[in-house]
Parts: C-alpha cells; structure tokens; sequence
C-alpha cells in the first residue's frame, strides 16, 4: 500500500475553510493517500500582529513537506500588511504560475466552448519584486524587473510544458513596443529558447491586443507565457470567459517546492453562506495529486466532476437561472459519481 504523503494546507479566509472542507472530503473519498498539516495563515494571523501574515511554524512545515494546497486569503487593507501570497511565491521560489482554461460547454455556459488554453505566467519579478517607493510627496516609483535567468527558466518551462502535455503552440505575450528593455528582454529570450524546440509553433503578441483575443477568440491559443502582471491579469480574464474565476485552479511550481490554489480570492461577500463553488481549489488539488504521484486518483475525481457538471448539478455561479445547489451539497454529488 501507497504510503500518505505529508501535505501542508492552510483553510484561508472567506469562503477558504468551506471550500475546502468539501476539496477534502472528495480526496479522502476517491483515496487520495495524504497526510494533511494544517497551518494558520492570513486575516488571523496579521491579526495576531504578525504583519506577514505567517507564522514560523507554518515555513517549517512548508520546507518539510513541500507541498502546500492553500485556500484563498484575504490581504487587509492599508500599509502595513505585506501580500502574503507575493510573499510565499517568491520565499519559496514558486517562479512558474500555471493556469489552465478551459471551457466545459454546454454545461458550463461560454460564448467560447472549443477554449483550452494554458497559461504560463512568471511568478517572482516584473512589477511584482515589491520595491516601490516614495520618491518626493507627490511622485510614486514602483520598479519592474526582469532578469535574463528569470525569464529564461519560465520560458523554458513553457516549451517543457509543451512538449510533455503534446500542446502544439507557445504564445509570448509582452508590451516591448514601449518597454523595449525589460519586456524586450522577454521577448528576446523567447526568440531564442523557441529555437531548441522546433517541433512547436510559436508567436507573439503585444498585451493589450493578445488580451482582446483571449477575450474574442481564446480558441486560437493553446500555451501563453506571459510576465507576472499581465499574466495575472489575462489568467482571471481567460477563467470568466471560461465560464466562471470559481472553475479555474493553479499550481504554482518552484525546483523543490509547489503550491496548489484555486484563481480566485476569499470572495467575503458570499464567505458563510455556503454557496461557493469549490470547483477551483479541486482543480488545484487535481494537479496537485498529478504532481504527488497519484495520477488515477487525480482523473478519478476529475471524472466524477465532469459527470456532476453533465447531471447538470451547479452551484451558483455557475448555474445562471438554472437551479443551484450550495457547496456541501455540490461535493456529495461528486463523491457519489467517484
Ligand atoms: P474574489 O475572487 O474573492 O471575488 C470576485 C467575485 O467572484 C465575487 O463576487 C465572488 O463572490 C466571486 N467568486 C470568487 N470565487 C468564487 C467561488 N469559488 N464561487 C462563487 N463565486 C466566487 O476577488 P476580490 O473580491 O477582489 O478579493 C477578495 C479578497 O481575496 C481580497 O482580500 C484579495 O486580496 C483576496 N485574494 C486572494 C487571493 C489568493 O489568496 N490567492 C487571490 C485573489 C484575491
């Protein structure tokens, strides 16, 4: 027998705990062999006045079992707080952020029903680096950085990802037409890793005009790899134009570390009422069982969701006038189609 496998999970804030209290429900049902470490982190503890948001505690069991499924948080407002999720990518060197998107019609409506694309966004620079700064009282900085090691190893994560998952074609996506030396670097660097992978497609596309094709016609892409702000942007952009931000799941992958979440954030304006759709930290879960080694436990639940959303049992968000069931309710449709 499989041995369980540590895991680190934090429940989060908002809809966090109920989310996942149903994610858990489904793995431990479709026997997934994990050893959950629960730890605190977010609103209770920057609370507490740890204004990191995370305990020491809570790095040690990271660092021990190196894999972490983390329900969203909430970031107070104001000075002061740090963004714990900026803060755990780039601690852990999480550098590659990937998004899959793609659309499950006719049960989930989308004007866009062929939509299957991945994207592949770098996790740690960019505008992201967290260096701002006040420079007289009416002017702001904030710095954007891109390293050419930085750049290189997420673009050739893209072309990997390509290749072992047989996608066809990898999208650059920048704005070096105005940024020529930062975004320019990324785009250079794309040219040149593109060339030890000449069995797959590639092109590019400035941001603004790339992100109204993902809006207009998202069939035409397959991997988009993109610096972290924009790839922030068109993630969330590409899950609603799926369907719903409560379908999409991410896996954010470092050289020893991965942290699996849903796209979406704590959503307090519906937290408690259990009605969330916890379809997006079960897609993060699902790869996260792929990354584990437990690859038939993963399709198993990812079967049985499918055939939920074709039994036509949604919760809300997804439901759009048809009739919906609340969170719990949606996680035992699931465990009865395992
Ligand atoms: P949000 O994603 O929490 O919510 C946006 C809208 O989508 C809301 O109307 C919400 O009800 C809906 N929604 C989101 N997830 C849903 C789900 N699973 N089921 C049904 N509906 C869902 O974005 P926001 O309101 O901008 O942010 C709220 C908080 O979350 C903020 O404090 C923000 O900092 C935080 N946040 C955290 C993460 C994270 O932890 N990874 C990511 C994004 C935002």
């Amino acid at each position: 027998m499989t041995k369980k496998r540590p895991i680190t999970i934090a429940r989060g804030d908002g809809i966090g705990p109920e989310i996942m209290e149903a994610t858990l429900n489904i793995l431990d049902k479709a026997g997934a062999m994990i050893e959950p470490e629960f730890i605190d982190i977010g609103e209770k503890v920057y609370l507490s006045g740890n204004t990191t948001g995370i305990s020491d505690e809570a790095w040690d069991s990271l660092r021990r079992t190196k894999v972490f499924l983390k329900s969203p948080i909430t970031t107070p407002q104001g000075g002061g707080y740090k963004s714990l999720n900026v803060t755990i990518r780039k601690s852990l060197g999480l550098f590659a952020n990937v998004r899959p998107n793609v659309s499950y019609a006719p049960f989930v409506q989308t004007k866009h029903p062929n939509m299957d694309m991945v994207i592949i966004r770098e996790n740690e620079e960019d505008l992201y680096a967290g260096i701002e700064h006040q420079q007289t009282p009416e002017v702001v900085q904030c710095l954007k950085l891109i390293s050419r090691p930085g750049t290189e190893k997420i673009v050739r994560y893209a072309f990997e990802y390509a290749r072992k998952n047989n996608r066809k074609k990898v999208t650059c996506m920048s704005k070096d037409n105005i940024m020529k030396i930062t975004d320019g670097l990324f785009h250079k660097v794309f040219d040149e890793v593109s060339k030890d992978y000449p069995e797959i497609e590639t092109d590019h596309w400035i941001i603004d005009i790339g992100m109204a094709k993902v809006a207009d016609t998202p069939q035409d892409f397959d991997v988009v790899v993109t610096l972290n702000l924009y790839g922030d942007i068109v993630s969330d952009v590409a899950a609603q134009v799926a369907g719903s931000v409560g379908l999409a799941g991410s896996a954010n992958i470092g050289d020893n570390i991965a942290m699996f979440e849903a796209i979406h954030g704590s959503a307090p304006d519906i937290a408690g009422k259990g009605i969330a759709n916890p379809s997006g930290l079960l897609h993060g879960a699902i790869m996260m069982l792929v990354h584990i080694g437990q690859p038939d436990v993963a399709v198993r639940i990812h079967n049985a969701w499918l055939k939920t959303l074709e039994d036509e049992i949604f919760t809300g968000d997804v439901a759009k006038g048809r009739p919906s069931v609340g969170t719990a309710e949606f996680s035992e449709a699931v465990i009865a189609r395992l």
